[in-house]
């Protein structure tokens, strides 16, 4: 049997960033993927011909110097990515029922604010403050700018503030705190949960720069494993973690569905930290206060996908996002009544290579909750394995699909006469082909009033077992990129990794 320097198991962004930097170091990688297409939320569909994402609809900081682009260079990415910068204007439109206006998010920050201030002219001042202070926040997490890590986190205040009452205390205006949270999908918002430095940390990215992926995310995941086969690592697709074996105190090997034993000198898990725990069930090295810990973490909330494909020609490409909200308070969002549904969502407009005049398709997310789709838990639903949910399944989404067009009709009259086709997600879908127990976003859920709580280390109890992905520190592609360097730095070294990185830029 080989035994590799470096087993990791999913292929989603952050493990493939980890097989790229550990396999580029002359270790022996190899990448287990339980599923037929690599890359989880970085993965893309086609249907009548139109690609859509499943979890990348924009990714911020990549203009030349900033710090994903630095990342991505290093990463070999920039040269190769197709991409499209959007809307220098209004990157994100925000907009309520029974309001006339729209409210946009400019890319820059002078930009950022001067619009801001045509919608709030009273507000200069808020305005201005709220720029400098997310922008400040930024600069308390060092890596997030390619500095080495200073130990400094523990002491920063953002982690106990909460975005709600910062924007509550910032300003008077309740339409302008509504607007500064209102893209709050973004990371899954709540108003008694959700810290500023979340909220900051991805904002202060798109502020920056925004930018669409032409043809789709999943290029990202295509170049990563092309650069990672070519570094000599190896992507094995089709293999389902299912057992870690540990041996005199250390895993050994993974085990998998179809009977195999990969071996390792150590483990990378870029799976949901409970489901790594299932698979060190009877592990000894796992004491029952930690997997009551993790078990005990709540996760963000899932979403209800439609995606649309428009007859050609029908309809105009936006090259902006919308969040759209039914009622002022925009922290309302996850707690809607199933009644009511959806009192808020966010839409999405793929960029594609075909026409910069028209939309070939769109993508429109409302949150679900996952007790909405618990009835079907029992199937499973993924390309390898197709399972029919069954006819009521089918009149659920068709349900939920018109009662969401019956909404998006409201801000784009004629909407419906566009449309070919339309295909639907739930938080089933997320769940089979990310690998979740539940469908959420963004994975487990952070709380101001409990920061540490939701930490989880990139080391284990077990001395040669670690995690990445958006669990850890932040989702998102830059939060899972500064992730996967911290992951790396475990085994390589931090200064020297940084150093690595930043001369690659
Ligand atoms: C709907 C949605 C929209 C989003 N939009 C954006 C956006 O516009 N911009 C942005 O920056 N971020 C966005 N995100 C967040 C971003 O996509 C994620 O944070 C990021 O891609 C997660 O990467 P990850 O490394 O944690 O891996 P994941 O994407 O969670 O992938 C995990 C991988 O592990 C595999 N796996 C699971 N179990 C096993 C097993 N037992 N054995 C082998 N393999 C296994 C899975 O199949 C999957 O490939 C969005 C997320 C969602 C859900």
């Amino acid at each position: 049997m080989d035994t590799y320097d470096v087993v990791i198991i999913g292929s989603g962004l952050g493990g493939l960033l980890c097989g790229y930097i550990l396999s580029k170091e002359g270790m022996r990688v190899c990448v287990l993927e339980k599923n037929r297409q690599i890359g989880g939320s970085l993965q893309t569909f086609v249907r009548d011909k139109c690609i859509f994402d499943t979890g990348i609809h924009y990714i911020g900081g990549l203009a030349e110097g900033q710090n994903l682009y630095r990342y991505f260079s290093y990463f070999g990415l920039m040269d190769k990515l197709k991409l499209k910068r959007m809307d220098m204007n209004r990157f994100d439109v925000v907009g309520f029922d029974g309001d006339e206006q729209e409210y946009e998010f400019a890319q820059e920050y002078p930009n950022f604010i001067e619009r801001l201030c045509r919608r709030f002219p009273r507000e200069r001042e808020a305005i201005t403050e709220y720029a400098r202070k997310i922008h400040q926040i930024t600069t308390r997490f060092p890596l997030y700018h390619l500095e080495p890590e200073s130990g400094t986190l523990m002491e920063e205040e953002s982690l106990r503030i909460g975005t709600r009452d910062y924007l509550a205390a910032l300003t008077s205006n309740v339409k302008l705190q509504n607007v500064l949270a209102g893209s709050n999908m973004l990371y899954a918002g709540e108003g008694d949960k959700t810290p500023l430095y979340v909220h900051a940390l991805i904002n202060n990215t798109y502020i920056e720069s925004s930018w669409k992926c032409v043809d789709g995310g999943s290029q990202i995941a295509r170049l990563l494993a092309r650069s990672i086969r070519a570094q000599g690592g190896k992507i094995l697709r089709y293999k389902e973690a299912v057992k870690l074996r540990a041996d005199h105190g250390q895993l050994c090997a993974v085990e998998t569905a179809d009977g195999d034993y990969i071996a390792g000198k150590y483990f990378i898990s870029n799976i949901h930290p409970e489901r790594t725990l299932e698979l060190l069930n009877g592990c000894k090295y796992i004491r029952k206060a930690y997997r009551t810990r993790i078990s005990s973490l709540e996760n963000t909330i899932s979403i209800f996908s439609l995606h649309l494909v428009f007859k050609p020609g029908t309809f105009p490409y936006l090259n902006y996002n919308y969040y759209h909200h039914k009622y002022p308070d925009v922290w309302r969002l996850p707690h809607y009544d199933k009644q009511d549904w959806p009192i808020g969502y966010a839409l999405f407009v793929p960029a594609s290579s075909k026409s910069d005049e028209y939309a070939e398709g769109m993508n429109v997310m409302a949150y679900m909750r996952y007790e909405e789709v618990e009835k079907w838990a029992h199937t499973q639903n993924i390309v390898s394995k197709e399972a029919d949910r069954g006819e009521d399944y089918e009149a659920f989404k068709t349900y939920y699909a018109e009662r969401m067009l019956d909404e998006l009709e409201k801000k784009f009259p004629g909407i419906r006469q566009c449309i070919k086709s339309y295909y639907t997600s739930t938080p089933l879908s997320y769940r089979d082909y990310i690998g979740t127990v539940d469908g959420n976003m963004y994975g487990i859920k952070k709380d101001y009033k409990a920061p540490f709580k939701s930490f989880i280390k990139t080391r284990t109890r077990v001395p040669n077992l670690l995690f990445t992905g958006q669990n850890l520190h932040m989702h998102g592609v830059l939060g899972v990129t500064v992730g996967a360097v911290i992951t790396c730095s475990e085994l390589l070294g931090h200064l020297y990794l940084i150093d690595k990185i930043r001369r690659a830029s």
